[in-house]
């Protein structure tokens, strides 16, 4: 069993990860996705290069969200707008905690 450690917990989204098995674990609401660190890499580069207004459409609320592909491709989270920036601190929060605990751990 992996002894994770929480990384960062911004709105709907907590992050932690292994230092055992250098996995990421984000959990979103109902969902839990798990990469591996190169996987999470690209996978915020991906979400920091999508700029909302230019990928968001209306949803039946009328709200406007951003369609976001996860690793898997028929999955994939609709964020409004506020939720999408919330999602990218907890992201940009984690790959800094992590640093930390890596230089650490040195
Ligand atoms: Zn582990």
């Amino acid at each position: 069993m992996c002894k994770t450690r929480v990384l960062s917990t911004k709105g709907d989204t907590v992050i932690s990860s292994c230092l055992g098995c250098q996995m990421y674990y984000l959990w979103h609401n109902n969902l839990l996705l798990n990469f591996t660190s190169e996987a999470f890499e690209s996978f915020r580069e991906v979400v920091n290069s999508l700029p909302f207004h230019k990928n968001s459409l209306p949803f039946p609320d009328d709200e406007e969200r951003i369609i976001l592909h996860t690793p898997n491709d028929d999955i994939c989270f609709a964020f409004c707008y506020e939720e999408f920036e919330t999602f990218k601190q907890a992201i940009d929060e984690a790959m800094y905690m992590n640093e930390v605990y890596v230089l650490m751990s040195k």
